[in-house]
């Protein structure tokens, strides 16, 4: 009696645990962050035209105009003559179009969890509302706010946190190097 309940109680598991492997596969499958990220990174834009090379990275530094002490860059700095055409990373929403003495005139763009901040910028193409396309022209490469020289300061957002867009070039890279 004891032997064909332990039978049983084995039989039940076995039986658990292989429609637990046989169901779990596809939605592993489709949960693969890999996978969604290298959608993600192939439908993404290079920022800038003419880009001549990074003139300052993400992270601390010391003071970008001369002043004391270390100083933390939330963003990357692509140097692009002054007029070079600004392209939005990702599709998404223009939330503002505004200045302030730092960023000078710029454009936040939402696209979902992220959103990319272009600062510096000398002409807009865009208003607050608007839908832009991932590579559409949003604004022209400028000098205003605190900057010593034409530039894009491009900041990235995911959820709300800080990110490298240096990293994020870097999986756009990786990305197409892929086989389809
Ligand atoms: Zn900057």
């Amino acid at each position: 009696m004891v032997r064909r309940e332990v039978v049983k109680y084995v039989g039940a598991l076995l039986w658990l645990l292989l429609s637990a492997v046989c169901l779990s596969k596809p939605v592993f499958a489709d949960q693969n962050p890999t996978y969604q990220n290298q959608n993600l990174w192939r439908t993404v834009s290079f920022p800038v035209n003419n880009f001549s090379r990074i003139s300052s990275r993400f992270g601390y530094r010391s003071s970008a105009t001369g002043g004391e002490g270390q100083e933390f860059h939330n963003g990357l700095d692509l140097a692009a003559p002054a007029g070079s055409y600004i392209r939005s990373w990702a599709a998404g929403t223009v939330k503002k179009v505004a200045f302030d003495s730092r960023c000078g005139w710029h454009v936040l763009v939402e696209s979902g969890p992220w959103t990319h901040l272009y600062c510096h910028i000398q002409a807009v193409a865009v208003e607050a509302g608007n839908i832009v396309e991932a590579g559409q022209v949003i604004a022209a490469v400028g000098s205003t706010g605190r900057s010593t020289g034409p530039h894009l300061h491009w900041t990235l957002r995911y959820q709300g946190q800080l990110i490298n867009p240096e990293r994020v070039l870097e999986q756009m890279q990786a990305a197409w190097a892929q086989q389809p």
